[in-house]
């Protein structure tokens, strides 16, 4: 580039130094023209001898000249001295043809003569007629262009020297500019390998310049915070695991230990069985739920959805109900439409009003009422699940569908103890199936749980089924 540039200039630089010389030239012909008669083959200066300026600007004109007929004799004045400078001299003499060609020439004629030396001349060259018999000379000035080439040459000169100058402050101004750029990010990284699974609390500050790497930063910064979030919920979740699992266990031991050190009649042994069998059967119940819902939550276990009555689907499970309700006095009531047809898994939308029937009549006291109403809006259904039973204080609204998450001081400890995890797979179900749940709750009042599936647009049942052949094999399909 650099190179490029240089030649560039050079190149301006040559053409403004050549049009000057052209231009200086172009007014020493023109005061050739004011100052030169030629009268009877004799050339006359006319100027004032007085005038320095007028003698200047002649003597100048004179350094390289010549005025000669139109074959080549040069002309001498009245005094005899031949007009011709030395230096004109030098280039030699202008061919019969080269003479012909400048009096012919309408626009200025130019050309380039080396003297002996070497040393080049631009001449501009025409004709002056004489006065009286109209007859053309050939006169020509020049100047030296040995002047233009040195300043062109030293002009090039200080530019290769300079070259390297500017190569190496532009590798110092590179070299400090990337290093400015890149500092702040190896800070980051260092500030990146500080944070490990021990200490994910830790940041990355923001320099406040507003700039791509304090984007960078605050992106970075959002990702350690899910991390850290998805990191303690791992955290809680083992341990919540460790302690539901543990639980039984202590149990299980306490009553083998009984029916090996203290039990001494039948009955005790079997009670003592009976009773670790119990433990034994939630501690299966746990595992089972676990393992259900991580291969929901991790994807294995895919929804099989079949076109259905959501109203039928739901009633029959509010009648399974039934007599638990009774058995609690709990009044339960369902307010169904005729006919809800929607693309649902059954089984697992059976698990979901199952949880939520469960939990409300867990969570009522006799003499209360659970009420389960659809509505089908365009595009969605509506399933609620409203109770009059103890209700869910605020504070503990945002953690009902964590896994274990049970609220304090809601359910007796024993066999009855809920496991926790019913919410997470209605959650799960719910989301599974593009919907959404939420929760309304007063203290003291009774809870609603509020469930919204899309429907998918139903299919219009043709008339006829079409007369397709079905390749044998293709109906155990
Ligand atoms: P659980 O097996 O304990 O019922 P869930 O995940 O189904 O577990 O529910 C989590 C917690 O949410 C329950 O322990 C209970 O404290 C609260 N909860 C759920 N449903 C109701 C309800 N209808 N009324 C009051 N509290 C409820």
């Amino acid at each position: 580039m650099l190179i490029a540039v240089g030649g560039i200039y050079r190149q301006k630089l040559a053409a403004t130094l050549d049009a000057q010389i052209r231009d200086g030239l172009e007014q020493e012909w023109a005061a050739v023209k004011g100052y030169l008669r030629i009268e009877n083959n004799k050339p006359i200066w006319y100027y004032d001898r007085d005038d320095p300026d007028e003698s200047v600007i002649v003597e100048r004109l004179k350094r390289v000249y010549i005025v000669a007929d139109a074959e080549g004799n040069v002309l001498a004045d009245s005094q005899g001295t031949p007009q011709i400078s030395p230096a004109y001299e030098s280039t030699g003499r202008d061919s019969p043809a080269e003479i012909a060609a400048a009096l012919r020439a309408k626009p200025p004629h130019w050309t380039i003569r080396k003297s002996g030396k070497g040393v080049p001349y631009l001449i501009r060259s025409g004709a002056v007629y004489d006065e009286d018999n109209r007859k053309p000379f050939f006169v020509a000035v020049g100047r030296t262009l040995s002047d233009n080439e040195n300043i062109l040459r030293e002009a090039t000169w200080a530019y290769v020297r300079v070259i390297p100058l500017l190569i190496l402050s532009g590798c110092l101004l590179g070299w400090f500019l990337a290093a400015r750029a890149l500092t702040p990010v190896l800070e980051v990284a260092q500030a990146a390998q500080r944070i490990s699974g021990s200490n994910l609390s830790l940041r990355i500050p923001t320099r406040g310049a507003g700039d791509e790497l304090d984007y960078l930063i605050a992106t970075f910064n959002r990702m350690i915070q899910r991390l850290e979030n998805s990191f303690n919920q791992m955290r809680q979740f083992s341990t919540d695991v460790s302690h539901e699992l543990r639980t039984p266990i202590t149990a299980i031991r306490g009553q083998l230990e009984v029916a090996l050190f203290t039990a001494s009649t039948v009955e005790q042994y079997r009670e003592a069985m009976l009773n670790a069998l119990q433990d034994t059967e939630r501690l299966s119940q746990i595992v089972r739920a676990l393992l259900l819902l991580s291969q929901a939550e991790s994807g294995q276990l895919a929804l099989q959805k079949t076109r259905l009555d959501l109203s039928k689907l739901v009633a029959d499970v509010v009648d399974q109900f039934q007599i638990p309700y009774e058995e609690a006095r709990v009044r339960l009531t369902a307010s169904l439409p005729p006919e809800c047809p929607a693309e649902v898994d059954r089984i697992q939308i059976e698990r979901m009003v199952s949880n939520l029937l469960s939990n409300a009549l867990k969570f009522t006291p006799a003499g209360g009422e659970v009420r389960v109403s659809l509505e089908n809006d365009a595009g969605s259904v509506e399933l609620r699940v409203e109770d009059t039973g103890c209700g869910i204080a605020t504070a503990h609204l945002p953690h009902i569908f964590d896994r274990f998450y049970r609220v304090p001081g809601h359910d007796a400890s024993g066999p009855e103890r809920g496991l926790g995890l019913g919410l997470s797979f209605v959650a799960w179900i719910v989301q599974a199936h593009g919907g959404a749940v939420r929760v309304e709750s007063t203290p003291g009042k009774g809870s609603n749980f509020i469930v919204s599936l899309p429907v998918a647009e139903p299919v219009v049942p043709t008339a006829e089924p079409a007369d397709v052949a079905v390749p044998s094999g293709m109906n155990e399909l």
